[in-house]
């Protein structure tokens, strides 16, 4: 039978290689039946989601060569795929549920809520709501609606008893109904919540294998819920094992560098990141380590999915690239991918303005632009040492930075020329003394081409890892002193 998968991530930040690693596997699932593998934007967050980050996530999938045959920009049979522009198809399932008996109107307001779930957590229950709004009559939902009362639309739950969730891979999974919230399907505004939403979207898009994260499998009940509240026939689960720090921690920035971009950035092949990332959680029948898109295709077998936690190990990524570096790419494609990398026209392009006035000769711009090709500059602590600077000053600095660069999305020079004035006012400090360890994390010498203009040729992924990469040399960032830092960043604005 052919199967159709979807990956459908929320285009809330730097596309994340768990992403990639869902894609992966949802693709190969989808290519060995002969079925079609789909790409759905889940922006029902609005106020997190951008258009920016979408544009990321569709350029880094592409770079991965996971084409989609359904998607935002491709098109197909089940479209829209972007769910901010089927905002209008998910009402009327929830209104439909109401009919049925299967959802209610909730008019709790935030703080009865709020009271409810801290009497809940007092008493050591399970946070979930507490069902005040069940009992309303038709009647007294309509008078609370004509009166403009602000409501949404919850989902019903059977108070007992144990939902069987059935995972692929995992088997039969017991969740006991108690356990499950009656959860917001519609939001006061109109628009779905993720649950709602996913499970009308993977209907309307014939979905038949939903591969996602481990995390997604306490949901999996109040989607099989729906599906059945709807009549509709169930997709397939199959929640894959999250990717883990090599401290067996959930794969995070903090820890490891998880935007696609990044990999990109530092000069990975997109093949050899694909590689890894089958690797981790797949095996060839004859456990060699290196293969193509293709091989895992062609030897896709769901059950040979290994549970273990796996573990990113950007150590062994690297030795697999090198692999595949020496081993297959021919010197021509050697060149040709170097060129593709970085070093091309449109890049040399963006760089010969900054360096231009201060070259007589071409030997000399060399050692000028190194540094737009190296990954993490070498650094000590020494270089650092910043006059009438505490290291402690320092770090906040730079973390500080960070934290702002994090959720900056525009990487152009002006902008972020301005992102960082405002930080040096909102620190009360001068711009100057703002700049000069940024300098030194970005540039890794005394002297550099501009800064903001170097910055935005470098791109954001580069910025921010040689930022986390200076912190490391002054020895990174504890628990305890962030924890002391977020409150002072916090209290900036
Ligand atoms: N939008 C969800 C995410 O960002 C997708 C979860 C799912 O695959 O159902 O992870």
């Amino acid at each position: 039978m052919k199967s159709r998968t979807r990956v459908a991530p929320s285009p809330t930040g730097d596309p994340h290689v768990g992403t990639a690693y869902m894609a992966l596997f949802s693709y190969c699932y989808a290519k060995k039946t002969g079925g079609e593998f789909i790409l759905r934007i889940e922006d029902t967050d609005q106020e997190r989601s951008t258009s920016a980050s979408e544009a990321k996530i569709l350029e880094s999938l592409r770079w991965l060569g996971l084409d989609w045959d359904e998607g935002p920009d491709v098109e197909g049979p089940h479209g829209p795929y972007r769910q901010s522009e089927r905002s209008d198809i998910y009402g009327g399932y929830a209104e439909a549920l109401i009919e049925k008996g299967h959802a209610f109107r909730c008019f709790c307001t935030r703080e009865r809520l709020d009271e409810v779930r801290a009497a809940q957590m007092k008493a050591g229950e399970t946070t979930r709501y507490d069902g005040h709004c069940l009992g309303l009559s038709e009647d007294e939902v309509a008078l609370k609606m004509a009166a403009g009362e602000s409501s949404v639309v919850r989902m019903k739950v059977p108070e007992e008893g144990v939902c069987v969730v059935k995972d692929v891979l995992r088997g039969d999974i017991e969740i006991a109904w108690s356990q499950i919230d009656m959860q917001v399907l519609l939001k006061a505004d109109g628009l779905p919540t993720y649950h709602l939403a996913v499970v009308v979207d993977d209907h309307l898009m014939e979905v038949t294998d939903i591969i996602r994260g481990e995390e997604w499998i306490n949901s999996a009940p109040k989607h099989m819920l729906l599906f059945d509240y709807f009549g509709w026939d169930m997709p397939r689960l199959i929640h894959m094992p999250l990717l883990r720090n090599p401290d067996k921690s959930k794969l995070s920035k903090r820890k490891n560098p998880t935007s696609i971009g990044y990999y990109r950035d530092m000069g990975f092949l997109p093949e050899a990141l694909l590689n890894y990332l089958g690797m981790l959680g797949w095996s060839m029948p004859d456990g060699e380590e290196k293969f193509t898109l293709q091989n895992m295709i062609d030897n896709f077998d769901i059950e040979r999915i290994s549970l273990g936690a796996p573990v990113f190990d950007v150590e062994k990524l690297k030795w697999l690239n090198g692999r595949w570096l020496r081993e297959t790419l021919s010197e021509d494609d050697f060149a040709d991918r170097l060129s593709e990398w970085a070093y091309n026209r449109d890049n040399l392009k963006r760089i010969i303005p900054l360096v231009k006035e201060r070259v007589d000769v071409f030997t000399e711009l060399a050692p000028m632009i190194t540094f737009f090709a190296e990954g993490m500059p070498e650094l000590t602590e020494d270089d650092f040492k910043i006059k009438k600077q505490e290291p402690d000053d320092v770090k906040k600095t730079l973390q500080f930075i960070l934290w702002r660069f994090e959720v900056h999305q525009d990487w152009r020079a002006e902008s972020l020329n301005e992102l960082l004035g405002k930080l040096a006012e909102a620190m009360d400090i001068k711009i100057r003394d703002l700049l000069a360890p940024l300098f030194i994390a970005i540039s890794g010498k005394p002297v550099s081409p501009p800064l903001f203009d170097s910055m935005a040729v470098l791109g954001s992924d580069i910025c921010r890892a040689r930022i986390r990469h200076a912190l490391d040399v002054l020895g990174g960032v504890s628990k305890k002193q962030s924890k002391r830092l977020e409150k002072e960043y916090r209290e900036l604005d």
